[in-house]
């Protein structure tokens, strides 16, 4: 057994872990079969895509068993507001240089935000793009002018949480300083939170083994009220490699206590945890990776059991 924040703990019985993974969603169940493998991973959130993450191609929302899948999740008691939706990786609202990929990101994140809305769904996950050598500050300009043109006509009240990078290229969001330069570069900042990813703030160069530092930083620098999301991974990579390859929890540079200790930080009660971890074997890991995080309770060489 761990002992890590027991004291904290005892001092907060009203801690709510929300704990899930990426979830797949494919025909013929479509959203029914994600919210049924969520379910069976023990997870009471997920995030999805609502199509391929690497296209924009979508089927329509009428085809994909939403009305079953919510009803699903009603009958387990599953609180929908904790559920995540991932936007597609092509998007580059950040690449000024590019009309037509400007134009073509400016849609899809407004598609996506009514697709998100259709699920029922509050929070969708986005990458803020590269700023493809242009600069931090011009990337950052026409990414917020993009969020600008989405939140003015799509109609829904989804807020899009601004992931924390890697720093892989020109990646921009790598620090929490440009993460508050986005938020205050756009005027519906209402529509604005942060997801923050453990694989990638630790290739950004920030220390997880100081993990309430970091969060006192993120507190001073946008605000822990911003903060909708954790993406829970392990990394491939030690610290400062911006490299973003994810790994199962407990078999990389991160590891498992201080993975553990995020998980259970008293300041991010009630914040929905996402794992984002690697199939080994072509075998789904989050059972075991959600169980071991509840409980506390490492079990060695797990992979091996899968
Ligand atoms: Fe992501
Ligand atoms: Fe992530
Ligand atoms: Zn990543």
């Amino acid at each position: 057994m761990l002992t890590y924040y027991e004291e904290d703990l005892q001092n907060m019985e009203d801690y709510k872990l929300f704990i899930g993974s990426h979830v797949d969603m494919k025909s013929p169940d479509s959203y029914l079969g994600s919210v049924r493998d969520a379910l069976s991973y023990g997870a009471n959130t997920f995030m999805f895509y609502t199509g391929a993450p690497q296209n924009t191609f979508r089927k329509p929302v009428e085809t994909l068993k939403i009305p079953e899948g919510r009803a699903l999740l009603k009958e387990n008691g599953i609180d929908e507001s904790k559920i995540i939706v991932h936007a597609p990786y092509l998007i580059n609202a950040a690449n000024i240089a590019r009309e037509d990929i400007y134009e073509l990101s400016v849609n899809t994140i407004v598609s996506e935000l009514r697709r998100t809305a259709a699920f029922g769904v509050k929070v969708m996950v986005l990458h803020p793009g590269s700023h493809v050598g242009l600069g931090v500050e011009t990337g950052i300009a026409a990414l917020c002018k993009a969020l600008d043109t989405c939140f003015e006509c799509d109609g829904t009240d989804v807020k899009i949480a601004l992931e924390t990078m890697a720093g892989k290229g020109h990646e921009i969001g790598r620090t929490f300083n440009e993460i508050k330069m986005i938020i205050d570069g756009c005027k519906h900042k209402e529509r604005l939170g942060v997801c923050l990813d453990t694989c990638h703030i630790s290739d950004a160069g920030y220390d997880i083994n100081d993990f309430d530092h970091i969060l006192d930083e993120f507190d001073k620098i946008i605000g822990l009220d911003r903060l909708l999301v954790i993406h829970v991974n392990d990394s491939k990579n030690p610290i400062g490699a911006h490299k973003d390859r994810h790994e199962n929890i407990g078999y990389g540079y991160l590891g498992f206590e201080a993975l553990y200790k995020v998980v259970h930080h008293p300041k991010l009660n009630g914040i929905p945890k996402i794992l984002e971890t690697p199939y080994y074997n072509e075998k789904a890991p989050y059972k075991q990776e959600i169980e071991m995080l509840r409980s506390g309770n490492y079990v060695e060489d797990w992979r091996d059991k899968l």
